[in-house]
């Protein structure tokens, strides 16, 4: 990479100069000097080698919000993310440079009653790469508090320890409705979460999953991953009392989990319905704000609906379920790119497409 920008006067001679995609506006990704903070005493600076585009990412690029996250000024895009440590701070005991690590993108702030409580994703000052406004990391070096930095195994790559963040979604929703050995799972959408909440029920014990799209390659895929059944459903809210049927009849026993991927009317519609008495609901995707929702029937069931923010504390999980080979992510990473402006734009227009492609990953 050439040096370019002498104007910045903190790049001196012989160093590179830090690059980042920066989003500007809707459509409008580029790739620009990124000045680094300076290394605190419990902060890492890392060299990043793999990110992955999430869906968010694609969000941003085209509406510049989600929900009440509003990028008002240039904002460095991308969080799912691996890299090899360049420097530590003085504080810093578990990391010396040379090591592989994935990075978890958020940090609350430690101090608030969520925080202490260990439930830090829910902190009202959490800090998260390409949160608005706050900085990502699709960028040469990032500085990242050190202890969400999470040291790989040899025999885990950085794709895969990039893999770690849309992972812990998955890994966190099968925390919060006690996916256990034995539960029969429903996961309504096999895209991306959806198949990663699929492999992280099965690597919780699930011995049973049925998993609904209305996109054959998708359950194609999904049935490659280890899904038990497939069913194909319509778009129609019309159709849901068969579609309930017939996935009652694919999982031929008690739907005790369902995770909505999806978060649309329908699907959440569906997941209520198809879950057995005394069973939960857990909405994962967000994709309706505002639902009309059989509800009441569902509660007199005793269905349990319960939601998720992000993930916490998943990190070391993911990252043992990679080392075992209890999950596989590589399947997922279905195209990669390198990091130069006409790659970026091509990746994101990839990632936007959908179309066959799950995880788009760029290496650094
Ligand atoms: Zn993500
Ligand atoms: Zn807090």
């Amino acid at each position: 990479m050439g040096k370019g920008g002498m104007s910045h006067g903190d790049v001196k001679d012989g160093e590179e100069e830090n690059m980042a995609a920066w989003l500007l506006g809707v459509n409008n990704l580029k790739i620009q000097p990124f000045k680094l903070p300076p290394l605190g005493p419990h902060d890492a600076r890392i060299r990043m080698k793999a990110v992955g585009i999430c869906r968010s990412d694609v969000h941003y690029l085209k509406e510049m919000r989600i929900a009440d996250f509003v990028v008002k000024e240039p904002m460095v895009i991308g969080h799912e993310c691996a890299g090899i440590i360049e420097e530590v701070g003085s504080e810093v005991k578990h990391l010396v440079p040379g090591d592989r690590v994935a990075i978890e993108p958020g940090i609350g702030c430690m101090r608030c009653d969520l925080c202490k409580e260990g439930r830090y994703n829910l902190c009202p000052e959490m800090k998260s790469f390409a949160s608005p406004p706050v900085h990502g990391s699709l960028a040469n070096q990032i500085v990242h508090p050190a202890d969400v930095c999470f040291k790989l195994p040899d025999d885990v790559s950085l794709e895969e320890g990039a893999m770690c963040e849309p992972l812990s979604v998955g890994v966190h929703a099968c925390r919060r409705a006690n996916v256990g050995p034995e539960t029969n799972v429903l996961v309504m959408g096999a895209g991306p979460i959806g198949l990663v909440t699929m492999l992280s029920a099965r690597a919780f014990g699930s011995s049973r999953i049925v998993i609904v799209d209305v996109d054959d390659h998708r359950l194609s895929v999904a049935k490659q991953l280890g899904a038990d059944k497939t069913v194909k459903v319509s778009t129609s809210l019309n159709d849901i009392p068969t579609e309930v049927e017939q996935i009652k009849k694919a999982m031929g026993g008690a739907i005790e989990i369902s995770f909505d991927c999806v978060g649309f009317t329908k699907t959440m519609s569906t997941a209520l319905s198809a879950t057995s008495s005394g069973g939960k609901v857990c909405l994962v995707g967000l994709g309706h704000t505002e639902m009309t929702l059989p509800i009441a029937p569902a509660a007199i069931r005793e269905v349990d609906v319960v939601g998720i923010f992000r993930y916490k504390n998943t990190w070391p999980l993911c990252i043992e379920f990679l080392r075992s080979g209890k999950i596989d992510v590589k399947p997922l990473i279905t195209h990669r790119f390198g990091f130069s402006q006409k790659e970026v734009e091509e990746a994101f227009e990839t990632s936007a497409r959908g179309g066959t492609a799950i995880k788009v990953m760029f290496n650094l």
